[in-house]
This record gives structure tokens, sequence and C-alpha cells, in this order.
């Protein structure tokens, strides 16, 4: 394969800020992010956002069967010599992969990995950890800005705990694979980046995932509120502290994961 930087100049891509480009070119960086998931010979890669294909390749080169969605078509002829050169084993898709029913284009369960713009990353990582349990995905490897990272991964008492954290661990483990340098990406971003690793587990019996969300919702938009205040609009919340045995002048920030899906559970039940 041509190198990337060569590919970019050839079809004039030309990072564009409004979709969030910040291209990956370090083949060793590339790999390693590749390797995260395990190996992945023979399996069904989805990766949202390839751009020039940097990780494309470095997926397909760990053998890997490939369904990438890119949003901006300059990059789809980029990505089409790609799939020549790998014939079978990377199928393109164009089109926003936050109005995509990704799960019906996979007949397995396939892992997620990809290296997208902040915002689009969030939301689809909201959806992807609030579907039915367990999940059409086996894992997740997704690039973010460290901040967010950091949200995703933190434990109670930490500065970045809150709703992010809840949600992706009440039912899954999740983890920082890797650091990454801004200036490893063209052009570099204003801030670091960290790549998160998340695997489901088995969701904790009788939980529903909608009075967990209440519950997160009411105790973290007033995190520095005691528990019997930032809960006291939630039906039967306060009742449930005491069951479970919580102090109810908690605060959010020190509650933690396990709490929470007690608490949500003895919502639900009362
Ligand atoms: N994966 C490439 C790499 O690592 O070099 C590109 C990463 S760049 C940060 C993010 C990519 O996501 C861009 O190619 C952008 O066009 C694409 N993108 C942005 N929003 C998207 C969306 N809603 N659906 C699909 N792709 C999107």
């Amino acid at each position: 394969m041509p190198p990337l930087r060569e590919v970019i100049a050839r079809h004039g891509l030309t990072a564009s800020k409004a979709l969030g480009q910040n291209f990956l070119f370090d083949g060793q960086l590339l790999a390693r992010i590749a390797a995260v998931p395990g190996d992945l010979a023979g399996a069904e890669v989805l990766e949202v956002g390839p751009g020039p294909g940097g990780l494309t390749r470095a997926l397909l080169g760990a053998g890997a069967r490939v369904t990438a969605i890119e949003r901006d078509r300059r990059c789809i002829p980029a990505l089409a010599e790609l799939a020549d050169h790998y014939p079978g084993m990377l199928t393109l898709i164009e089109g926003d992969a936050l109005a995509i029913d990704a799960p019906s284009l996979f007949a397995g369960s396939p892992h997620i990995v990809s290296n997208l713009p902040y915002n689009v990353g969030t939301a689809l990582l909201v959806g992807w950890l609030t579907g039915p349990w367990p999940p059409w995905w086996r894992s997740l490897t997704l690039m973010f800005q460290k901040e967010v990272a950091d949200r995703i991964v933190s434990g109670v008492d930490d500065d970045a705990y809150g709703r992010l954290a809840v949600l992706a661990q009440w039912r899954s483990t999740a983890r920082i694979a890797m650091p990454v340098h801004r200036s490893a990406f063209t052009p570099p971003p204003k801030v670091m980046s960290a790549v998160v690793h998340i695997l489901p587990t088995d969701a904790p019996a009788g939980v529903a995932m909608a009075v967990l969300e209440r519950i997160t919702a009411a105790a973290f938009g007033q995190r520095r509120k005691m528990l019997r205040q930032s809960l006291k609009g939630v039906p039967g919340a306060l009742a449930a502290l005491e069951v479970v045995g919580i102090d109810p002048m908690r605060r959010a920030e020190t509650v933690s994961v396990a709490e929470f899906v007690d608490l949500a559970r003895e919502v639900d039940r009362g």
C-alpha cells in the first residue's frame, strides 16, 4: 500500500474541522490500537470514521473483516483502494453513524474500534451502553479526548466521576488502554487523548436501566448536594437509601457504582 500521506495528498483529503478530522499516520501506534481488542484474525469489526484509513489498515493487517462507516464522501475513493487491496475484507458504508442501524449490518457480534470526533464518540458510546443487554457488540476500543476517557473510567471520589462512569461500569469493565499524545495526530488537537477499552459483563439482576438513569441524573445533577436533597424528586428513592444502608447525608460523588446499582434495584422493587 502507498504511504497514507501520499494517499491523502492524491485524494486532496485536507482535514475538515467541521467533521472533527484529526488523522493518525503512525503505523506502530495504529497497530497497538488495533491490538487492544485481542486477536482479530477472522473477527468482525465495526469502524466508525475511518477517514483516510490508517486505523482501517491496521485492523485489516490484524486479519479483521472490517465494516467501516464514513460520513466524508471525499474519503471513499481512498478507502475503496484499500478494499481492493484486501478483497472481501472491507465493506464501506458512506453515511452518518448516528443515523445508521449498525447492529443490522452484522450476523455475529463485532468488536467496535474507532477514532472518532469527541461529540459523535460520546453520543455513540451512550447509545451502545444503553441498548439491550448483552449488547450486540463484543468489545469497544475507542479514542476519546483524555478528559472524557477519565470520566468513563473514573471511580468514586475522583473529580471525573459521574453519570458516564456509572453508565460505563454498571454492566461493563472500562479501562484506559493507552494514552495518546496530541502530537500523534495531524493536525494535532489542543488536548491529549486516550484509548478506552470496554468489555460487557453480566448485567446485575433486577435493575432497570431507566431507573438507574433517573437516579444518577438526579444525584449528579446536583452533585454537591446531599442525596436527601438531590433525590427528593425520585419517587421511593429516600426510603430506598435507608433500606440499602446509604447515608442520605452523603453526596453523589461518594456513592460507588455498586451502591447506585443497589439503590436502583430497591427503588424498582418498591
Ligand atoms: N480513523 C481515522 C484516523 O484515525 O486517522 C480518522 C479519525 S478522525 C478523528 C474522525 C473521522 O470520523 C473523520 O474521518 C470524520 O469524517 C468521521 N466522522 C465524523 N462524524 C462522523 C459520523 N457522524 N459518522 C461517520 N463518520 C464520521
